[in-house]
């Protein structure tokens, strides 16, 4: 049977080195899971539940570039974050197993209209329109977990225009990652190709046309945009 329309096209994220694809199915982000970024966002660093929010996997942006300044927004921050992509699924995953699950890391910015994030969060509203636009989220190709190992700790860091901003160990993760697939896969089923954004360390900061930012998880990969 035909589509009536044209088939979207599949998201993907390209495999390192290589000429093969990773297709992606849903994009997860947690919040709020560095002590630091979660004080200066005004939270208490506590640990709470983790909590999560979606990307549409049309959102991304593979490998970096020119980023066009979003529409709709005045306040757009940068979020630099690890990111995980699944080759199995399931529900009920137990931490234990969780890193079986993980096909590999990339590094991606989980770029946010701060502004219309945050008139959601006062409103009780849903925060898809802070998190979930065009181009929202800048991304590396995929390195294989057998290739790069599974992270937990080592240095998480962004640039603007040369200078620090964000300077974070992954160590400092409130979530570890096992703990995070476990917690998500009570929420949601998990399957091959789902990306996990695993959080912010503390740091973030608005962007201006012009800007690059440049950001890195060491060990992993590099991720350069200029906004424009
Ligand atoms: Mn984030």
């Amino acid at each position: 049977m035909a589509y009536v329309i044209p088939q979207p096209p599949q998201p993907f994220l390209p495999v390192a080195g290589t000429d093969e694809r990773f297709p992606v199915r849903r994009i997860y982000c947690v919040g709020r899971n560095y002590a630091e970024h979660a004080i200066e966002m005004g939270h208490d660093p506590d640990r709470e539940p983790p909590f999560f929010f979606q990307k549409c996997p049309d959102n991304l942006m593979v490998g970096g570039g020119d980023w066009p300044y979003p529409v709709a927004s005045a306040d757009v921050h940068w979020e630099l974050e690890l990111v995980l992509g699944l080759k199995e699924g399931g529900t009920d995953i137990p931490a234990a197993k969780a890193l079986d699950h993980v096909y590999g890391y990339a590094v991606g910015l989980d770029m946010t209209r701060r502004d219309l994030q945050g008139e959601a969060k006062k409103m009780g509203r849903p925060w898809d329109v802070g998190k979930a636009f065009e181009l929202s989220a800048p991304c590396t190709a995929i390195h294989p977990a057998s290739e790069v190992g599974h992270p937990d700790h080592g240095r998480i860091w962004l640039e603007r225009n040369g200078e620090v901003r964000q300077d974070g160990d992954l160590n400092q993760m409130i979530w570890k990652i096992p703990e995070m697939i476990e917690y998500l896969s009570g929420l949601f089923t998990l399957a091959p190709g789902d990306l996990i954004f695993t959080g912010t360390p503390a740091g973030v900061g608005a962007v201006q046309r012009g800007d690059v930012l440049k950001g890195a998880v060491d060990g992993v990969d590099e991720l350069t945009i200029k906004v424009v």
